[in-house]
């Protein structure tokens, strides 16, 4: 990336990222959500982030669909403009993490690399990759906004799974094994893993 930006001095703030999380009773992290278009990404973050709303936890949820309408709308599907996209993405969730919210982050980002990048922006403990495993066949099936039709068609190029890599996650913070489970389960089984990992208190 061009830096142009040399200049730009950032400014310490009054508030520091300790007071906040302190303020928060919670820890702050990022859920970095990946897998196949149609493995559940958005639906079992929007799943978590309400038991978190419920639980007092500040959390938000960055959606794939909803960054690339607005915030990357200029970037397309080519190899360079995913790493683009997944690169502005981190900026965005290191900010969420530093203002003390638990944020989730549904986007396929198929290459480990640029999970890497977004891994070693953040301190240690404060990234969890949470791979959605659900087979290929699975989400063909659900394809819950046609786009597998289509791309089987032709009609979308570089298409995650068909026409462009996926290169899964092997050491995921969180593995979770989507088929044959509900929506809840899935949403229960990430919160319990923040909850061992000390970053909420347990529901009671
Ligand atoms: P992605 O964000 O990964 O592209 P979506 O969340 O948009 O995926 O779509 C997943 C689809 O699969 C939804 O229609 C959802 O209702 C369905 N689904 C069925 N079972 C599950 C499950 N256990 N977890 C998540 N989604 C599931």
């Amino acid at each position: 990336m061009d830096k142009k930006s040399e200049n730009v001095v950032w400014h310490n703030h009054s508030v520091t990222h300790e007071a906040r999380v302190a303020k928060k009773g919670h820890k702050p992290c990022v859920l970095w959500f990946t897998g196949l278009s149609g493995s559940g990404k958005s639906t079992i973050a929007n799943a978590v982030d309400y038991l978190l709303y419920q639980q007092g936890v500040h959390s938000y949820v960055l959606d794939g669909d909803n960054v690339r309408h607005g915030l990357n709308g200029d970037l397309g599907f080519s190899d360079g403009d995913r790493v683009e996209n997944i690169r502005r993405i981190g900026e965005v969730a290191k900010l969420f993490v530093d203002a003390g919210l638990v944020v989730s982050t549904a986007f396929i980002s198929p290459f480990k690399d640029d999970r890497s990048l977004v891994r070693n922006q953040l301190e240690p403990g404060q990234f969890f990759e949470v791979y959605i495993d659900t087979p290929l066949d699975v989400c063909e099936q659900r394809d819950p906004k046609g786009l597998y039709k289509k791309a089987r068609n032709g009609e979308i190029k570089n298409f995650t799974g068909i026409s462009s890599a996926y290169e899964a996650p092997e050491n995921a913070d969180i593995h979770l094994q989507t088929a044959g489970k509900s929506v809840e389960q899935c949403a229960e089984y990430i919160v319990q893993a923040l909850v061992d990992a000390g970053l909420v208190k347990a529901s009671v």
